[in-house]
Formats: C-alpha cells, sequence, structure tokens
C-alpha cells in the first residue's frame, strides 16, 4: 500500500536555525543506531520512519557502521526511503558518519583521506541516493592532520556527496581548531553532534559556549541515556528493553546503578505533568543553543511519546535546582 505523509505534518513542529547556515532542522530528530539492522523488524523500521515524518520529524541521522552488522542500517534505509519516500527526499535531511571501525585493514577506520571518501562512496550506494544531506566525521583521530580530515569532507562537498559537514564526539580544544580550517578551506563546519543528557554534562564545560560563538549548531545524542531517563526500567528490567535485549552499549548494571536518581527525576518530572522521557528531552531544549535533540525508539509509540516534550520545554528556577539536588546524589 502506497504510504501518504500525514497532511498535517509540519503544523506542531518547531525548527531551529543551526548556527547561522540556512538549514533548519525539527527539535527532535530520529536516530538509526538501534533498531534497523539485518535481524531487526522491517516492517517496524519503516514505521518507525513513517511515524516520524509524519510528526514532522525530517531529519534521520545514520552511521556507516549502524545495524548490526556494519552497514546494515543504511541498507535498511534505502529500501525504505525506495519504497516510501521518492517523492519526499526533498524534505528530508539525511546524515551519515565514518571514523570508527567500519571494514578490515588499514584504510577502514579513523580520519584519513582514503577512509572517509571511499566510506561515503559505500555509505551512498547502501542508501541508493546521490548525495547525504550531512557528513561527519564520527570520532577525532589524533594520528591525523586535521588539514587531510577536514580537507577529505570539504571534498565531499566540493564533489557534491555531501551538501554539508559536521564534526562527532570532538572536544572544544580541536573542535576549534577544526572549525578554523574547514572555514579556510570555504566548507564551514554546520553542526557538532555530542552526546548530552541529564546523567552526561559534559558539553556544559565549554563546548557549547564554543558552538555558540563559531555559530555552529549542536545536536545532542542520547538525550535519554539510551532509555535510561525514561519510567521503563523502575519497576524492573523489561524483556523488551534496551538493556535486556541488546547489553552492548547499555549494561543492566548502569541501570541499576543509577535507578535511584531515575526514580526521583520521575518524579519531579510527574509533578510538571510530564514523564521522564519528556522532560529529559526538554531539559535540553530549553537551551537555545541547542538546534535539535537526537532520539532513538524502538517503537512508534515512543515517537509520539517524546514528541509531547515540546508542549513543554521551559522550567523555573525551583525545577532546575531540584534536578540539581538529584543528580548530585
Ligand atoms: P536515546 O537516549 O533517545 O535512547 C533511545 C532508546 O530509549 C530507544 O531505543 C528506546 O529503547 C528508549 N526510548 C525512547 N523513547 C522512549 C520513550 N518515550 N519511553 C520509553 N523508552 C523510550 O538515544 P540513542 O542512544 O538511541 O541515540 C540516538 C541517536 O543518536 C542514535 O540513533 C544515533 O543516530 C545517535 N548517536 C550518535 C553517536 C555518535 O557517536 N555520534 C553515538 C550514539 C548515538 P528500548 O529499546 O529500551 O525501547
Amino acid at each position: 500500500q502506497k504510504y501518504a505523509p500525514s497532511k498535517e505534518r509540519y503544523d506542531k513542529m518547531n525548527y531551529r536555525r543551526t548556527g547561522n547556515s540556512g538549514l533548519l532542522l525539527p527539535e527532535i530528530s530520529l536516530g538509526l543506531w538501534h533498531n534497523f539492522g539485518e535481524n531487526d523488524d522491517f516492517k517496524n523500521a519503516r514505521n518507525l520512519i513513517k511515524c516520524a515524518f509524519d510528526h514532522g520529524i525530517t531529519h534521520f541521522d545514520l552511521a556507516n557502521n549502524y545495524g548490526p552488522p556494519y552497514g546494515s542500517a543504511e541498507t535498511t534505509f534505502g529500501k525504505i526511503l525506495k519504497k516510501d519516500f521518492k517523492n519526499y527526499r526533498d524534505e528530508m535531511i539525511i546524515s551519515s558518519k565514518a571514523g570508527y571501525d567500519m571494514w578490515e585493514g588499514p584504510y577502514g577506520n579513523n580520519g584519513s583521506k582514503k577512509y572517509l571518501i571511499s566510506s561515503l562512496d559505500q555509505s551512498l550506494q547502501r542508501l541508493n541516493l546521490d548525495y547525504v544531506d550531512i557528513f561527519y566525521h564520527h570520532r577525532p583521530d589524533y594520528n591525523t592532520p586535521l588539514e587531510e580530515t577536514m580537507g577529505a569532507l570539504d571534498l565531499m562537498v566540493k564533489q557534491g556527496k555531501a551538501l554539508y559537514v559536521g564534526l562527532s564526539n570532538y572536544k572544544p580544544k580541536e573542535a576549534k581548531k577544526a572549525f578554523e580550517i574547514l572555514k579556510e578551506l570555504g566548507t564551514p563546519c554546520l553542526i557538532h553532534q555530542p552526546r548530552y543528557s541529564l546523567f552526561d554534562r559534559w558539553v556544559e564545560d565549554g563546548l557549547l559556549n564554543l558552538l555558540e560563538e563559531s555559530k555552529v549548531g549542536a545536536i545532542c545524542f542520547s538525550p535519554l541515556a539510551q532509555g535510561m531517563l525514561t519510567d521503563k526500567y523502575i519497576n524492573g528490567l523489561p524483556k523488551d528493553s534496551r538493556a535486556i535485549k541488546d547489553g552492548r552499549y547499555l549494561k543492566t548494571d548502569m541501570v541499576l546503578e543509577n535507578l535511584l536518581k531515575i526514580k526521583a527525576l520521575n518524579e519531579i518530572a510527574i509533578n510538571r505533568n510530564q514523564n521522564l522521557a519528556q522532560m529529559a528531552i526538554s531539559w535540553i531544549l530549553k537551551d537555545e543553543r541547542i538546534t535539535s535533540v537526537l532520539i532513538g525508539a524502538s517503537k512508534t509509540s515512543q515517537i509520539s511519546d517524546s514528541l509531547k516534550a515540546l508542549d513543554n520545554i521551559i522550567f523555573d528556577n525551583d525545577e532546575l535546582e531540584q534536578i540539581e539536588k538529584v543528580l548530585k546524589m
């Protein structure tokens, strides 16, 4: 059956300007790190993308190695694009990345021009696209000159294989230098993608200020700390949760260690008429330096649920103080 996107898809979402660029991104974007691999249910994957798009989520974030196996999330997304989104490519912002382990041998990892250029070519084949909207260097590589890595990003744009470029997981010092090199090359850095959540606040120590000063956007990943910042673990470990089902990156120990904080934060959320997932997302969006919050989802109901965060992104001082107190517990 042919997919017809909701006619109301742009009615509720807000779009924020990415740094000083011309590009607007939705306040909530969807990432395909989990739930789009070879062994994940294709129908569910397809419904997740449709559900997101129907609600104004125009931005979909991928990387060469999302799966498992590596590459399979791009393949899955490519199939969904072909089946359902042929007429909507120009309403979508699609990103990919390279920087982590991808293929065997010395050219399948890190930050060389050789790796980045061939990886983007592979991603385009899997996605069945001529270009991605944003291409990121996924993490810094201290053994390759920044000039080489940034030169590779610049080349992709000049070749028309990426419209914009970004950096992920770069600390302020190397990010600043990279921004300068990119500017000189004529391909300004569009956006930085760091981890940021109530449980991981490293970006508050310099990075967000640098992004504001440099007029570079910020899109924050794992805003729910992979699902810990929701109410799902409060009464035990559900069988269908990431901690139980996957466990590669989210360990049950991490969940149990944080349980007291999770319960206390949940109480604060309830007093704001939100659930914890919604509060965790709103708490990031209260900061105008943030362009977009990059969520993941295993079910369409989670997308609808998380979108309700947008109804209340203002915190009073009392709420903020209560949150700080819990995080210091
Ligand atoms: P989140 O912190 O948003 O965690 C998403 C998970 O939380 C879901 O898969 C689901 O897990 C659970 N969840 C989501 N919404 C709800 C809800 N409303 N109620 C209850 N549970 C919910 O983000 P991710 O860790 O998935 O990361 C998001 C994206 O960020 C990735 O897909 C990727 O694009 C990007 N990323 C980038 C990295 C980088 O280095 N640049 C690194 C990591 C991620 P469950 O399975 O338990 O249902």
